[in-house]
């Protein structure tokens, strides 16, 4: 049987999963961690639930493939490594290049390259992937899957920013949005649910994860979304600040003595957030564990589910309706009190949260019947979208 593994970089990790072809059954996942750093750890899950695990130096991300792929030759997984006819690979950043995903050759391989300073710390990551691989499986099919890249349907008046135009034209600068391979797969499955073609929907997806943002799906088209030039805007996030107003910058370097914008986008992106408000976690199960007796914790719940609402609203009104709203990622899969929380303000859309069937945590309906718009939880499957994508494109 043929054998499809979908890779997802980062950089000091590589997180995969093999998909046995056409079944789609996941024969095995799993994370080589702290690649490169002292510590390095491999874990392996396969088979009828069974766990491989490692500590051992792994120093490089071709070290690290060339390990991960005798590994499933070692425990079975594989018979030979020639079944593993297709590569997968996430990469978070496509700028204007990728509309969609795109088979790996060298041109595609300068273009990630070349675009590297939209997603610093992950596209020269995922390069590396991507070129491990080519050496150890040269005949693999290989695809891209841009997280940004269902995101370039999104019209110009939403993508624009109300800043100088050369901006946008000479150097790029545009909301490009991420999340884009989750929230396609979610309004795929969702479109299932309604029994609806998707090209006909109004849906809003909302990947609430440690990293969260909001899509507005219109004809089956990403029409906008809450993430901006970087992940760092939108809703509140674990760590991310989210929307502020950036003349505060200024004030707040003043005021702190700090020198550096660097070290000012290091504390919004890493000490903001849940975290930021509630001084308790960025966890979003540590801040509803802490809401009752902690002010700050509530309010960093009240802000997050505030944010979601907010855009859900702005969406509504930007679509001109909604026929769906998805709820998915690490929170929106999980968390029953922040889905009621959520679909409680939604009331003036005419919706009534099913408290049964939210509490069921299963994939599908989670407000009642008789709402006026069908609210869902769907668990996302990033991997499997990749997979989908290299059979797609291996058959076009
Ligand atoms: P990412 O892919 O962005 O790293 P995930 O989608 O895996 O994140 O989501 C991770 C987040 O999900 C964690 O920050 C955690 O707060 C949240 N989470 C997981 N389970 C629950 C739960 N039962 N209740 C609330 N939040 C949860």
């Amino acid at each position: 049987m043929e054998k499809t593994i979908v890779i997802n970089s980062g950089s000091s990790s590589l997180k995969f999963k093999l998909f046995a072809i056409p079944d789609e059954e996941v024969l095995a996942s799993g994370l080589i961690e702290r690649i490169g750093i002292e510590g390095s750890a491999i874990t392996i899950k396969y088979g009828a639930g069974e766990k491989f695990t490692s500590q051992e130096d792994v120093s490089d991300h071709k070290i690290a493939v060339d390990r991960l792929l005798a590994l499933l030759e070692e425990l079975g997984i594989v018979n030979d490594l020639n079944e593993i006819t297709a590569v997968g690979h996430r990469v978070v950043a496509g700028g204007e290049y990728f509309k969609t995903s795109a088979v790996i050759d060298d041109k595609v391989i300068e273009q990630i390259d070349e675009i590297a300073d939209f997603a610093p710390l992950h596209n020269p990551a995922n390069l590396m992937g991507i070129k491990a691989f080519k050496k150890v499986l040269p005949d693999a099919f290989s695809l891209a899957a841009f997280d940004t890249s269902f995101h370039q349907s999104i019209p110009e008046e939403n993508f624009l920013y109300s800043i100088p135009y050369e901006w946008y034209e000479q150097y790029g600068v545009r909301r490009y949005g991420a999340h884009g391979t989750s929230h396609r797969y979610v309004a795929q499955e969702a479109a299932k649910f309604l029994g609806k073609p998707l090209e006909e929907l109004k849906l809003i997806t909302c990947h609430l994860g440690a990293g969260s943002s909001i899509c507005a799906v219109k004809d089956g088209k990403s029409f906008d979304t809450s993430m901006g030039f970087t992940p760092l805007t939108g809703v509140t996030m674990a760590t991310r600040s989210g929307d502020i107003d950036v003349a505060l910058l200024n004030y707040v370097m003043d005021k702190l003595g700090i020198k550096s914008l660097d070290e000012m986008l290091y504390i919004l992106n890493n000490k903001s957030g849940l975290l930021g408000i509630s001084g308790v976690s960025p966890d979003m199960r540590d801040i509803l564990a802490a809401k009752n007796d902690n002010k700050r914790a509530k309010l960093a719940l009240d802000i997050f589910v505030k944010n979601v609402v907010k855009y859900i609203g702005e969406y509504v009104a930007e679509m001109g309706g909604v026929d769906g709203i998805i709820f998915t990622a690490g929170i929106g899969e999980n968390s029953v009190p922040v889905r009621q929380m959520v679909m409680q303000r939604l009331a003036y859309l005419g919706i009534t949260c099913d408290d049964a069937a939210n509490a069921a945590n299963e994939d599908g309906y989670i407000a009642t019947k008789d709402s006026k718009v069908a609210v869902l939880k769907i668990s996302t499957d990033e991997e499997l979208m990749i997979a989908r994508d290299v059979e797609a494109f291996r058959n076009k």
